[in-house]
């Protein structure tokens, strides 16, 4: 059986892999899925292609006997919020997230606000590809209507937050969905805000959309020139955040996502959810705190159904994307700024000193070439080999490639990569030279393992 669905969803340049027709049989596949009955909330990004998107998806629901809600242009959390505010039996997102303008994607969530599992999409494909689409009778076609949720997603989110003064802020959306949400969020939580690329344009001529380094020197100059506390970043759908120093550095995401971890640790045990590729620094700052640190599969799906299994208090990925379980189980940008100025608030310093105060733990990443067909294999032996060849390993975890660390707290992880021939080395070390040396050793028995 074929496969639409990749990590987040559908994706792909729209008119080439993400087609009119696609859409509008995604549509009938979601609503055949659902019985033919029921409503479907349905968000967008700006993008060019959303209109044209959304068209079909309501099409095809409509056509299967769903009513459809349509949010409009909204960031992803919103379209998670209202599924569950609006009580629907599912939603759906049009976004490509960070991707180039010319790309599209779908996105599905189930009536808890998570996104679907690869089980449930699975399903979706399945009746896709089995061309076993249900159209409904024309007296039982569905009903479609708008539905405005930002001001109560907003309200919601700032009733979770609590600032002792205002700030002043710069966000930047990149002409994302976030324009919407994050400027509103801030200036009702008592900040002065000043904007930069948050009006919404689906050619994103402000930035390219990964808030990465790179991409947000405007960010950090605008900053540091007007005296801002606190710089905000998000990609095009506003899952993600990323922040900015009041000295105009990029916050290391590792260093962040420790700081945040830590101050959501009210209590002895609590837990923390992470994933196999963030730093040690993380289960250092939440240790300090008395919490515990839990280690995921890459990817916001495998950490938001661990913070559920696990009745964590907060969960986040390395990339930006945070999860509040308080609020609900899917990565949230502008809750994740109001979160980054609440950790000011209650510290009562400012972001430098506390990136500051963190311990430098040089990571360093390599890649080596090896065959799709030969990394599962490669993969196998290596992990054979690992302990008899590598002195010193105290702990091998083996949830998502193979993540091995020492006593020292140093760390590495061997994964195959997804989409590219290639299987992806990192290595955390308490010094560059360790770091160095675990890198070299690493890769050393690995091409040991692909040569047999
Ligand atoms: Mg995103």
């Amino acid at each position: 059986m074929g496969k639409l669905f990749g990590t987040s969803g559908v994706r792909g340049v729209v008119g080439e892999q993400l087609t009119p027709e696609l859409a509008l049989d995604l549509g009938l596949a979601l609503a055949t899925h659902l019985g033919g009955e029921g409503s479907v909330v349905l968000g967008k990004d700006p993008r060019t292609s959303s209109d044209m998107l959304e068209s079909c998806l309501t099409s095809g629901l409509l056509s299967g006997g769903c009513d459809v809600k349509r949010l409009g242009i909204v960031p992803t959390p919103a379209v998670s919020f209202a599924v569950r505010r609006l009580k629907a039996k599912a939603g759906v997102m049009i976004t490509a997230s960070h991707n180039p303008p010319e790309y599209n994607g779908i996105k599905f969530w189930a009536p808890d606000g998570m996104a679907y599992t690869p089980e449930q999409e699975g399903a979706i494909e399945r009746i896709y590809f089995g061309k076993r689409m249900k159209p409904a009778a024309w007296d039982r076609i569905g009903k479609v209507g708008a539905v405005d949720v930002l001001q109560s997603y907003i309200d919601e989110l700032a009733g979770v937050v609590e600032l002792e003064r205002g700030y002043k802020v710069v966000v930047d959306c990149g002409n994302g969905a976030g324009s919407l949400v994050t400027p509103y969020l801030l200036r009702r939580l008592g900040c002065e805000v000043v904007t930069l690329n948050s009006q919404l344009d689906g050619f994103f001529p402000g930035r390219p959309l990964e808030p990465s380094p790179e991409n947000l020197r405007e960010l950090c100059s605008v900053v540091k020139s007007i005296g801002a506390d606190l710089g905000i970043a998000h990609d095009g759908d506003a899952d993600r955040a990323a922040a900015v120093d009041e000295l105009g550095r990029v916050a290391q995401p590792d260093k962040l996502l420790a700081l945040i971890s830590a101050h959501q640790v009210g209590e002895k045990g609590d837990i923390v959810v992470t994933t196999v590729d963030a730093s040690g620094t993380v289960d250092e700052c939440v240790d300090a705190k008395k919490g515990k640190v839990i280690r995921t599969k890459v990817g916001d799906v495998s950490v938001a159904a661990e913070i559920k299994k696990r009745c964590a208090i907060f969960g986040g990925e390395p990339c930006g994307a945070w999860i509040f379980p308080k609020v609900h189980l899917v990565p949230d940008g502008p809750l994740a700024a109001a979160k980054v100025l609440e950790l000011l608030s209650s510290t009562g310093k400012r972001l430098s000193e506390l990136l500051d105060e963190l311990p430098e733990h040089p990571t360093v990443r390599k890649k080596v070439a090896c065959p799709n067909e030969k990394k599962a294999t490669t993969m196998k032996k290596f992990k054979a080999k690992l302990k008899r060849e590598f002195k010193g390993i105290s702990d091998v975890l083996t949830i998502d490639g193979i993540r091995f660390s020492f006593k020292d707290g140093s760390w590495a992880l061997v994964r195959p990569s997804g989409t590219e021939p290639y299987i992806r080395v990192t290595a955390e070390g308490r010094t560059p030279t360790r770091a160095n040396e675990i890198t070299g050793e690493t890769v050393r028995i690995l091409k040991k393992a692909m040569r047999g």
